[in-house]
């Protein structure tokens, strides 16, 4: 079975910078707009000398029933099944808001290992979120920044870990 990772994380935090960047193809939607991710996507990923599957989600929302926000809650709930790691998205320029607490409390429910990434780090603009990042209860988060490629190797070190 091939090593299966997911990116979740509320919209517009760079998941799908992320999946861009490590599948090498412009198969996720990028956009300014929150959520533009609506539909799962999947890809081969690959980081160095590392192959795996990744899944990247729309942004989970506080559900309402029956919304879009539901149907992309039920989409990040299957990607968190089916993962063997999941990576959990934050925006280090905005820093932690209630709904990334929602994520990392739903996250730290399950059984699924979880990386932290305070993405959008370059710059000293993302350092007070980098910080902040901590209170989330999921470890030492990794710095990067998926539009510069910085991190990589961090984030290289934290999926051979759970390989
Ligand atoms: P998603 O909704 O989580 O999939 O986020 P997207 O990948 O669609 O990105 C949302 C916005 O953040 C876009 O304007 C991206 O260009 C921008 N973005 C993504 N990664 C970075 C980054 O590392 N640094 C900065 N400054 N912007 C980024
Ligand atoms: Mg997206």
């Amino acid at each position: 079975m091939t090593f299966t990772v997911a990116i979740v994380g509320r919209p517009n935090v760079g998941k799908s910078t992320l999946f861009n960047r490590l599948v090498g193809k412009r198969l996720a939607l990028v956009d300014d707009q929150p959520g533009v991710t609506r539909d799962r996507r999947e890809g081969d990923a690959y980081l160095f000398d590392c192959r795996f599957k990744i899944i990247d989600t729309a942004g989970l929302e506080e559900a309402f029933d029956g919304s879009l926000e539901a149907r992309m809650r039920r989409q990040t709930e299957r990607a968190v099944e089916e993962a063997d790691l999941v990576i959990m998205v934050i925006d280090a320029r905005v820093g932690v808001m209630p709904i990334d607490e929602h994520f990392a409390k739903y996250l730290r429910r399950g059984k699924t290992p979880i990386a932290l990434m305070a993405n959008k780090c370059e710059g000293k603009v993302g350092e007070v979120g980098l910080l902040e990042a901590y209170s989330l209860g999921l470890g030492e988060p990794i710095p990067f920044s998926a539009e510069h490629g910085l991190g990589s190797s961090d984030l290289y070190d934290v999926i051979k870990e759970h390989m």
